[in-house]
């Protein structure tokens, strides 16, 4: 039996941990890995060498800079540049070494930032963007542009999944750079192990997010990319590749952060500092088209925020 070679950049984070948990299984599978000290992604010379010399069948792109509200505003710089210079320099190795199928994995941010909701992929680049993370937003439009543009002119089949706010094991709990979840967590944790009698959360408390389990991120990604070309073209438009990826359903921050504080076991008070930045009022994205292809969530939100939990007690070392 021929292998098949697939590439995971970024497989130490988030997303691509979740990616090699869902692929490493299948026999007909051989997985190709780098890590940060072997491979610069944002070396382009050297991303062109190894990908004409490992010569994958697939890449999915998991490599990103990443961060919550707090640190799109505050590195803007890194977010555009890292981002940008990881999508350019592996979907042109990708082209130039002849791999024929990549992923790109982008966001819901990509939206305009008072897109009908719930979001469909054919929002993309019809108003403003939200300003906390526009330059994470442009970097990641690219990478979707840039897959349709290879796909356009020279046949290549990149395709680009626009995934909801995730969360799950292996998140980043930076008191102050992570996405909200893992930030609570850590947050409510603290304040408990303290003794603290109240816990500050962001923002108004009133705008929603959606939210889905790494894991269930993975399993699409997967599914997208054993989609057929037919297939795939007939639940996209023409020579558009990026499809979303949610769960259907958005809850307030402060039910979030109620939930958090249950799981976590946290019985004092929550205080929003109005003060932080709200983001943008809601993101819910339409899902209809990755449902059309078979795929629906299965990670039960709360049990999915247990499990973090318990992911961030047992990897307590690897997170301060
Ligand atoms: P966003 O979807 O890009 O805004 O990503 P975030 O996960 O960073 O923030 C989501 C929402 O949660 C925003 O309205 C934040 O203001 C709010 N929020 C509340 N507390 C926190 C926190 O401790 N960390 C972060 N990152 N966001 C928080």
């Amino acid at each position: 039996m021929t292998l098949k070679r697939i590439y995971v950049a970024g497989h130490r984070g988030m997303v691509g941990s979740a990616l090699v948990r869902a692929l490493q299984d299948n026999p007909g599978i051989e997985l190709i890995t780098a890590s940060r000290a072997e491979l610069d992604l944002l070396d382009q010379p050297a991303v062109s060498d190894f990908v004409s010399r490992q010569s994958p069948d697939v890449i999915y792109i998991a490599a990103a800079r990443v961060g919550g509200i707090h640190a799109n505003n505050a590195y803007p710089a890194e977010f555009i540049y890292e981002n940008l210079a990881t999508e350019t320099n592996l979907i042109h190795a990708a082209h130039t070494a002849g791999v024929q199928q990549l992923l790109s994995l982008g966001s819901s941010c990509i939206y305009p930032k008072h897109a009908p909701q719930p979001m469909r992929e054919e929002a993309l680049l019809t108003g403003l963007l939200e300003p906390t993370n526009e330059p994470y937003a442009i970097a990641k439009i690219a990478g979707i542009k840039l897959c349709e543009s290879y796909n356009r002119q020279y046949g290549r089949d990149y395709r680009s999944v626009m995934p909801t706010n995730l969360y799950g094991p292996g998140d980043n709990f930076h008191p102050t750079d992570s996405h909200v979840i893992p930030g609570l967590i850590r947050r409510f944790h603290e304040a408990k192990i303290n003794g603290d009698p109240r816990v500050v959360v962001w923002g108004t408390g009133e705008v929603r997010r959606e939210f889905l389990h790494v894991d269930d991120l993975a399993r699409a990604c997967v599914q997208v990319m054993e989609t057929s070309c037919a297939d795939y073209a007939a639940v996209t438009e023409p020579m558009c590749s990026h499809i979303n990826v949610g769960t259907g359903q958005d809850v307030t921050i402060r039910e979030l952060a109620e939930q958090i504080a249950e799981v976590v076991g946290f019985e004092g008070e929550l205080i929003f500092d109005n003060s932080k930045p709200d983001g943008t009022p809601r993101k819910l994205l339409d899902n209809r088209r990755m449902e059309s292809l078979g795929w629906s969530p299965s990670v039960f939100f709360p049990q999915g925020l247990v499990g973090t939990y318990e992911w961030f007690l047992s990897n307590g070392d690897a997170v301060k």
